[in-house]
This record gives structure tokens, C-alpha cells and sequence, in this order.
């Protein structure tokens, strides 16, 4: 190993690699793998992280971008049975193709922070194979995923995150347990996909159509935001209540005018 080209970081990739080891014991106990899971690792950079993940594992798949770290990867684990890297784009990667004999996969990912929306949604919809999902991403990016009516960050992300899993935010990294140090605060953030969701939309693009309305203009009371939709009264016949401001409805809400207006069609 010692005669390897240290390798530069890539911005465009976002690369901001982990190095400190009582972050990533954290991260490893958190996620807390045993000898029959099969993992998936997303961006596993130099390998911070895919080192200590392949010690507690029935196999390990990684799927990395950056070509040059792919062969930094397959010298560095040429030898290493229980893995296989992927060099692909993790956004158009079909995981489902991993799961065998319906076995489901708890994924993992320091993932580059441009990317870490689209990739959880890509993710969920092939959430019937997972089993968890443990993600570092930006602190401000976590608040708004698991944020409750009420709260501040309480918006579209909360809403169509939490209808699909459990989330719950684990602890901060600060920005010097990298190389090179980010710009924000980090966190991790666990992910548990619902088997059904405790209240099911018979339409989830009028799901988002309606929470992208209610929370374009957020100081706005529902019966403002939503007139376009749904009069005053409408909304108190569905007892929602118009004087409300979107950050103070619930998932189960939303819902509920989802598909109320999927049976006007
Ligand atoms: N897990 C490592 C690296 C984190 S940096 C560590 O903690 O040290 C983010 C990693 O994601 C980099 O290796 C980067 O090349 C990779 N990456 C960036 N975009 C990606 C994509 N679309 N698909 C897969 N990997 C990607």
C-alpha cells in the first residue's frame, strides 16, 4: 500500500474524506453490522470507511465514480473475497440488482452533498430491498429531513422523506474530522424504510404537487397558499384549518388532500 500515489482530492466529486477515527468508530458502531448483512457503500472514496465495514459483513458492495479511486480501491482490496466495486454512478445504479433470494441491504454513504437529495430518492424507490440506510450529509440538509410540524425546517424534505422512512438523526461531525475540511457541519442520519406507509397517498405526484403549493409561499395561512385548490371550506370540511401556515400540517394532512384531490379527478 505504501507505494501509492496519494490521491487529490476532486471537488467536482465532492470528496471530503474522513479521517478521524473516533468519528468513524462512531459511524461503525451506529450502523452496528454483523457477519450476515449484506452492505452497500456508496462514494467509498480511499476507503475510510470500507476497511472496517468488511471485518462485520456477509458481503460488501461499493459503487464509486471516480475511476482513479476505483483503482486505488481494487490494489488496495485486490484480495478481499467479500467485496465488489462498482465503478458507476451511484444516481443511475440499480441496486435491487444486488439483493439475492430477497435479502435486504443496509446501505451506507459519506455521500457528496450535491448529490444526496436526488440519490435518496433514487434510493427509496427501490426502498423494497432495504433495510436501513446510514448517510453523513450536511447538518442543515438532516435538520430539514427529520424536522416535525412546527419546527422551522419543516418543509417538502421532511414531508416526502418521513412519508416513506423513519428518520432519525444520529450526532454532528464537524468539519475538521475531513480532508480537505468541508465548508458546513456534517451529520448522520439513519434512514428506515416504512413496509407501508402509516398513511398511504393513492397519488404521490399530487402529494408533491400539493406540499410544493402549500410551502411555495411558507408565511402564507393555508387558505392563501392553497386557494388555488382547495376554498376555505373545503379545507375545514376535511378538518384542516385554513388559518394554519403549511409548516404547522401534518404528513397525515397532506395526505389526505392528496388524495382528496385524486378522487376529483
Ligand atoms: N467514504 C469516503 C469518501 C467520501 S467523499 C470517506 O468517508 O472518506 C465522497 C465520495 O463519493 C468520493 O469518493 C466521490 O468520488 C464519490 N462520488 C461522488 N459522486 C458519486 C456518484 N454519483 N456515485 C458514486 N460515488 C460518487
Amino acid at each position: 500500500m505504501g507505494n501509492l500515489k496519494p490521491h487529490k482530492a476532486r471537488k467536482r466529486f465532492g470528496q471530503n474524506f474522513l479521517h478521524d477515527q473516533g468519528v468513524i468508530q462512531a459511524i461503525l458502531s451506529a450502523i452496528s453490522a454483523s457477519s450476515d448483512d449484506h452492505l452497500v457503500e456508496i462514494g467509498p472514496g480511499q476507503g475510510a470507511l470500507t476497511e472496517p465495514l468488511l471485518q462485520d459483513c456477509k458481503r460488501l458492495d461499493v459503487v464509486e465514480l471516480d475511476r482513479d479511486l476505483v483503482q486505488l480501491l481494487e490494489r488496495k482490496f485486490s484480495a478481499q473475497p467479500k467485496l465488489s466495486i462498482h465503478s458507476a454512478d451511484a444516481l443511475f445504479f440499480d441496486f435491487g440488482k444486488l439483493s439475492e433470494n430477497g435479502e435486504k441491504l443496509r446501505v451506507i454513504g459519506n455521500l457528496p452533498y450535491n448529490i444526496s437529495t436526488p440519490l435518496m430518492f433514487h434510493l427509496l424507490e427501490g426502498r423494497a430491498v432495504i433495510k436501513d440506510m446510514h448517510f453523513m450529509l450536511q447538518k442543515e440538509v438532516v435538520d430539514r429531513m427529520q424536522a416535525q410540524p412546527g419546527n422551522k425546517h419543516y418543509g417538502k424534505l421532511s414531508i416526502m422523506l418521513q412519508y416513506h422512512c423513519h428518520v432519525e438523526k444520529l450526532f454532528d461531525v464537524p468539519p475538521e474530522c475531513f480532508d480537505p475540511a468541508p465548508k458546513v457541519v456534517s451529520a448522520i442520519v439513519r434512514l428506515i424504510p416504512h413496509h407501508e406507509p402509516p398513511i398511504k397517498t393513492e397519488n404521490p405526484a399530487l402529494l408533491s404537487r400539493v406540499v410544493t403549493q402549500a410551502f411555495s409561499q411558507r408565511r402564507k395561512t393555508l387558505r392563501n397558499s392553497l386557494s388555488g385548490l382547495f376554498s376555505a371550506e373545503q379545507l375545514i370540511a376535511h378538518e384542516i384549518d385554513p388559518t394554519l401556515r403549511a409548516e404547522n400540517l401534518s404528513i397525515e394532512k397532506f395526505v389526505k388532500l392528496s388524495n382528496v384531490l385524486n378522487q376529483r379527478k
